[in-house]
């Protein structure tokens, strides 16, 4: 089985689903996780398809780090956390959820321990109101 182009990244790609947006340029798309494990839970996603890093280019990949570095910059400032993890998963076996590629950047704070395997939908009004403050520290 090869690329799905109705998957839920290629869907938010060509904006027939919502997102909360912090981030975009030729390359490369960052927006909130629906799903955050920790406050400012961000998707880093290529524009190019591709399942996972076998799929893409290493010119696409370089784009999506650089976006990753970016992004997670601004998080590190806005929102202060203790640290920040950068991870990505190939494969359903490695626990994909979903076969556009994706860089997750995932904020740690100490009085708030982050949740492995979220499955609560944020309220959409949170996630908006991280993805402003991401936003704007990235504007500065
Ligand atoms: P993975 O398990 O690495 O494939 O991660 C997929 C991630 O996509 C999970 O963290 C989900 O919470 C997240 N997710 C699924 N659907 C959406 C959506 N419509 N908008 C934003 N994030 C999503």
């Amino acid at each position: 089985m090869g690329y799905d182009d109705d998957n839920v990244f290629a869907k938010i790609l060509r904006d027939e689903m919502p997102s909360h947006r912090v981030y975009e340029d030729e390359q490369t798309l960052a927006f909130m996780d629906i799903m955050p494990v920790s406050k400012g839970h961000t998707l880093v996603i290529p524009k190019t398809k591709g399942e996972n890093i076998f799929d893409l280019d290493a010119e696409s990949l370089a784009a999506v780090i650089k976006t990753t570095k970016r992004v997670a910059e601004a998080i590190k400032k806005a929102l202060e956390p203790s640290g920040v993890i950068v991870t990505q998963l190939n494969g359903a076996k490695a626990g994909q959820t979903v076969f556009h590629y994706h860089m997750h950047i995932i904020p740690v704070y100490e009085k708030a321990p982050f949740q492995p395997h979220a499955n609560d939908l944020e309220d959409s009004e949170i996630l908006a109101s991280t993805a402003e403050t991401i936003k704007q520290t990235l504007l500065q």
